[in-house]
């Protein structure tokens, strides 16, 4: 009777974690996607990179300082 009780208590606690995994992961990815972070390639090394992060001169997409020169 004791060892099924914890069985019984072991599952739950793992369905407990699953579901509360299962229903956070949403919310997270909606917290860390801006809907301002559009990616963009590199006119050098077609590196994606956030757009906010990019340099861009005359038209032209850059990741790097490196890759302006
Ligand atoms: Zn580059």
């Amino acid at each position: 009777m004791g060892i099924i009780k914890l069985i019984f208590v072991a599952l739950l606690v793992f369905v407990g974690f699953f579901l509360l995994k299962k229903f956070r992961k949403p919310v997270n990815t909606i917290v860390q996607q801006p809907s301002t972070n559009k990616m963009v390639a590199c006119s050098v090394c077609n590196t994606h990179i956030p757009e906010n992060e990019a340099i861009i001169q005359n038209g032209r997409i850059y990741c790097s300082k490196e890759h302006l020169e």
